[in-house]
């Protein structure tokens, strides 16, 4: 690989499952098991809290977690820090008679996520289509003691939005298959893709995946009572992020539904790295969504939000 590439290190990043456990406990655990507070990215048996995602720890990125007692009980999930972000900017309803949709579960770290941020309550409903990741859903949401989410091995796209056991769902997580082109450790994708003999192919596999993707958003406008999607990718190609979404903000659905991008002060103000230019139609857009790279010490990674304009429901049928 080039050098660019082999030099790009992250963080092994954790996140406290606030169902089990706390920040001020696991940094008191840690530092009982001879960790110190440092830069993770210096020093071996260093580790910080992340300065933007308050349950967040960073580690040395050879940090081996998996084989301790707190990994396997779900006091600590794998998750990178970019990742985080989409749980974060649905800001799920957090009471009892709230309800939500997890549109593409598997292994089911955002759902876990999310589950933590409405402190067990309300309802999720995770969706997963392939059996076997729909079985590593399950494992995973009872390990991080995850007690209301209803996991279903259903295809998303076949879920009846007029049904009306989702008539109280007002938010959708949609975090799809993609390219997975922007995990550091598939960044060779980008360097073969450089190739004159790969180009056709890659081309016609990222037109694929964006036309489902663009299928995923536009099913996901028709639940009646949705005030809020966030859409995510962890592809670095405008072909999955910005052009998806410039299609979705043209469709039917959108303009039936009354959706439109929300704003750069409503998705992680105080993050700097904002969409690709020249791509949506209207630049304010470009401003509206997050983009994360390995320069931020993360994965590559797309987020964005689309909010129902206020009094406007579905109409489709
Ligand atoms: N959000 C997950 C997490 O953070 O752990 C990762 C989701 S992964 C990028 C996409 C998942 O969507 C895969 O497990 C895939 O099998 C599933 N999937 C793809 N198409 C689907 C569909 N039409 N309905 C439901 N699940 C689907």
């Amino acid at each position: 690989l080039p050098d660019a590439v082999l030099a790009v290190r992250i963080p092994r990043y954790v996140r406290i499952n606030t169902l089990k456990w706390s920040i001020h406990e696991a940094v008191k655990t840690f530092q009982n098991g001879g960790y110190t507070l440092g830069n993770p990215l210096d020093q071996k048996l260093k580790f910080a809290r992340d300065a933007h995602i308050e349950n967040l720890l960073l580690f040395p990125p050879e940090a081996q977690l998996t084989d301790t007692p707190e990994y396997s009980d779900g006091r600590l999930i794998l998750q990178d820090k970019a990742s985080c972000f989409p749980a974060i900017v649905l800001s799920p309803p957090a009471h009892p008679t709230g309800a939500i949709i997890d549109a593409t579960a598997a292994p089911g770290n955002k759902t876990s996520h999310l589950s933590a941020l409405m402190g067990n309550q309300g309802k999720i409903f995770a969706f997963e289509r392939d059996r076997k990741r729909y079985d590593t859903l399950k494992t995973m949401l009872a390990r991080a003691g995850c007690n209301n989410v209803e996991a279903l091995n259903v295809d998303f796209l076949t879920t009846d939005y007029n049904n009306e056991k989702y008539s109280r769902v007002t938010h959708i997580l949609l975090d799809p298959s993609c390219s997975g082109s922007g995990i550091i450790n598939r960044l060779d994708h980008l360097m073969e893709s450089e190739g004159a003999g790969s180009n056709v192919a890659h081309t016609e596999r990222l037109a694929k995946l964006a036309a489902f993707q663009l299928q995923m958003l536009r099913h996901a406008m028709k639940y009646p009572a949705v005030e809020k999607i966030v859409y995510s990718t962890c592809s670095v190609h405008p072909e999955e992020n910005e052009q998806v979404v410039d299609a979705a903000l043209r469709s039917t659905e959108a303009t039936a539904g009354g959706f439109r991008l929300a704003t750069h002060a409503e998705v992680l103000p105080t993050w700097s790295r904002r969409g690709q230019p020249g791509i949506l139609s209207d630049e304010g857009d470009t401003e509206a969504v997050v983009r994360c790279s390995p320069d931020d010490a993360t994965n590559g990674f797309f987020v964005s939000c689309f909010v129902r304009r206020h009094g406007r429901r579905s109409t489709i049928s």
